[in-house]
């Protein structure tokens, strides 16, 4: 097998289990295409794991395996890595309440380059590098051996150094028809994994959704960014007296309508397909018990943290500014370049501004089956801070 060479004094992050290696801190190059399983070695040629190389890409190579002895990489090898991600989640759930979850979470479940996300019967993969798409048999045929008979595969490459991402998408052997119907901690969803965003729902926030209706009764509540319905679902099925959805995507008004209809809510229930920050500056103040902000990434990479920044703190003082004396904010962001201190700061300077008195009264993070390997803080990527304003 081919050796990636990493330069003297640059295989601390190895030795401390990061399972990227930058374009930087390599010495050689494998002779090796796009895709391949490498070797990582040190400058003295002491082995340190194996991974997956990405020459056109500033992580040149993602490592799966820390290993001093050399191993082979069989089929079984990656068969097993699904079956311990499943081992996990068997932990996690009750199948009967809860059919959509995370099945393997990249780096995660120290499987980089990697998603698979779980909706009833099917799995929907997502595919981010070339290695990956090389093995893909080994992981579909695990997850056939586990019962999913349907599976779609997205896949995400950035090419010529992020310059532009290719995607496409396909089933692999028999489709399923959509929208499927799944179910959440009990609560009915429809998901469209072709149509929809991301693999087809926001399974990041179940437990925050969860949380969110345990305060919903009798409340007047605004779902801002509201996608398919997810936190309003919940809140109308705790017994919200009304609850508002935003979204400026049709498509993602109309699955939450479909979803409000199948849980029989709709005389609680009305959706608005506006530009949330337009929503909020027009929006009655002291009207709503509760005010849900959950955006998509504003930072989509290190470059656009301070105008993210900008946008969080500005979406942030007017939840803050409209919510009811003694009411409640549940404040989110899914950026990876913004971390949890960041995010505070950032919330502590909307509140300052607006001049009324917050209290955190939970600090909010992504759940278990989205697990953070702790060697790789990149991966903690989902934070939100449930605040009472008075
Ligand atoms: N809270 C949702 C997930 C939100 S994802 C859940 O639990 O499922 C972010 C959503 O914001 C997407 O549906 C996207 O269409 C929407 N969006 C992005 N920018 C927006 C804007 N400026 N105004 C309104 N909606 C926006």
């Amino acid at each position: 097998m081919k050796k990636l060479v990493l330069k003297s004094g640059r295989e601390r992050s190895l030795l401390n289990r990061h399972p990227w290696v930058f374009s930087g801190a390599v010495k050689d190059l494998p002779d090796s295409s796009n895709g391949e399983i490498v070797q990582i070695v040190t400058n003295h040629h002491d082995l340190l794991g194996y991974g997956f190389f990405s020459p056109n890409s500033q992580i040149t190579c993602r490592v799966f395996e820390f290993t001093n002895d050399p191993i082979e990489i069989t089929p079984d090898y990656w068969h097993q890595k699904l079956v311990n991600a499943q081992n996990l989640r068997r932990q996690l759930f009750n199948f009967s309440e809860t059919n959509c979850y995370r099945l393997l979470h990249a780096e995660g479940d120290f499987f980089p380059g990697i998603i698979v996300d779980i909706y009833a019967h099917v799995a929907v993969v997502q595919v981010l590098v070339k290695g990956v798409e090389h093995i893909a048999g080994s992981v579909f045929s695990a997850l056939n051996q586990m019962g999913f008979s349907h599976i779609y595969v997205k896949t995400k490459q950035t090419t010529q150094l992020l310059e532009s991402v290719e995607q496409s998408s396909r089933w692999i052997g028999e489709a399923a028809s959509m929208p499927l119907r799944v179910l959440e901690h009990g609560v009915q969803f429809y998901v469209d994994v072709e149509k929809g965003q991301k693999t087809g729902f926001f399974i990041d926030q179940r437990e925050n959704r969860k949380t969110l209706g345990e305060w919903s009764k009798n409340k007047n509540v605004l779902n801002t960014f509201s996608y398919s319905g997810g936190f309003s679902l919940y809140a109308l099925q705790a017994g919200a007296h009304l609850v508002h959805s935003v979204d400026s995507s049709k498509d993602a008004i109309a699955m939450g309508e479909a979803n409000v209809a199948l849980g029989a809510y709709k005389g609680k229930h009305e959706s608005f397909v506006m530009d949330c920050f337009e929503f909020l500056k027009q929006a009655e103040p002291n009207f709503y018990d509760i005010i849900i902000l959950d955006p998509p990434a504003f930072a989509k990479n290190a470059r656009s943290v301070d105008n993210a920044a900008r946008g969080y703190k500005n979406l942030n003082m007017l939840g803050i500014q409209k919510v009811k004396p003694g009411g409640l904010v549940f404040t989110y962001s899914c950026s990876q370049h913004i971390d949890k201190d960041l995010f505070r700061k950032i919330v502590f300077g909307a509140a300052a501004d607006v001049k009324r008195n917050v209290r955190i009264l939970k600090q909010l993070s992504q759940p278990e089956d989205h697990p953070i390997n702790i060697y790789h803080p990149e991966g903690e990527y989902l934070k939100g801070l449930f605040l009472m304003v008075d």
